[in-house]
């Protein structure tokens, strides 16, 4: 199996205060991995400093790459808080910027670059708001028009922070069959979440997080109470029966 990404003592600091420290991971490709941990525990900023859009100490290889070289070979979906949804653009717009890594500055995008963002739009059963404004949609389908994207920039790694947040449950759907189907193919696939309850049948891998690695690995060994607890402290309510737990507050 080949390796996708490479931590080694990665850490970040935000004008001095730690967001991450000492992170070190392998990620073999082929596979979902969800990111939990609780608010603030550097779950975006592991993601930023992956994508080399933030400053961190340590080293990040992708691909056996520096992510400088490699960086059109990640599809990266933000947070939807984090987008100005009253931007005006076009739905097909946003997708075929998802090709724009792939076009050289001396030409414009092809024919074909169009025939795959349409394609693109189709894989996420939007087709048909191709011409509407990003601002007019509801947020499920937004999200799915950025999924599009990313699919359209034809790449073998995804990082997803917190897709699932202020979505209707078709959409989540949809994402979800569409993850499943892209680890089919062999691809790596990151993703913020928060709820804890969806993270075994969402996911074969999990990082938890808390400004440290607290585990990781497959799901079956690392989802487990005390490690749930080491994460969330006092706000992991760990139920009497093993398999089921929740998390209380924030
Ligand atoms: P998570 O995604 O797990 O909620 P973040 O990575 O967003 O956590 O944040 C980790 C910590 O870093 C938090 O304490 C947050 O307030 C801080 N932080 C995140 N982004 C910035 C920034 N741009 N400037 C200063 N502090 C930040």
């Amino acid at each position: 199996m080949k390796q996708t990404i490479e931590l080694k003592n990665v850490s970040v600091h935000y004008y001095g205060n730690t967001a991450i420290e000492n992170i070190s991971l392998n990620v073999e490709e082929g596979n979902i991995i969800g990111v939990v941990g609780p608010n603030g525990a550097g779950k975006s900023t592991l993601m930023k400093a992956v994508l080399g859009l933030v400053k961190y100490r340590g080293s990040v290889s992708v691909f056996g790459q520096k992510v400088d070289h490699i960086r059109k070979n990640i599809a990266y979906v933000p947070q939807r808080t984090s987008i100005d949804w009253d931007f005006p653009v076009l739905v097909k717009d946003v997708v075929l910027m998802g090709r724009y890594v792939h076009v050289p500055w001396y030409r414009n995008v092809s024919r074909k670059d169009r025939e795959r963002a349409e394609e693109a739009l189709e894989e996420v059963g939007m087709e048909e708001y191709k011409n509407r404004q990003i601002g007019e949609l509801s947020g499920g389908q937004q999200q799915r028009v950025f999924i599009a994207r990313a699919l359209a920039q034809d790449t073998d790694l995804f990082f997803l922070d917190e897709p699932f947040v202020g979505i209707d449950v078709n959409s989540e759907e949809i994402i979800v069959n569409l993850l499943k189907q892209l680890r089919s193919k062999g691809k790596t696939i990151f993703v913020i979440h928060h709820d804890l309850s969806k993270v075994e049948t969402y996911f074969d891998q999990i990082l938890i997080l808390n400004k440290q690695l607290i585990a990781s690995g497959g799901v079956k060994e690392v989802f487990t109470p005390a490690n749930l607890k080491q994460a969330y402290g006092g706000n992991a309510a760990v139920l009497a029966d093993d398999s089921e737990m929740v998390v209380v507050g924030p």
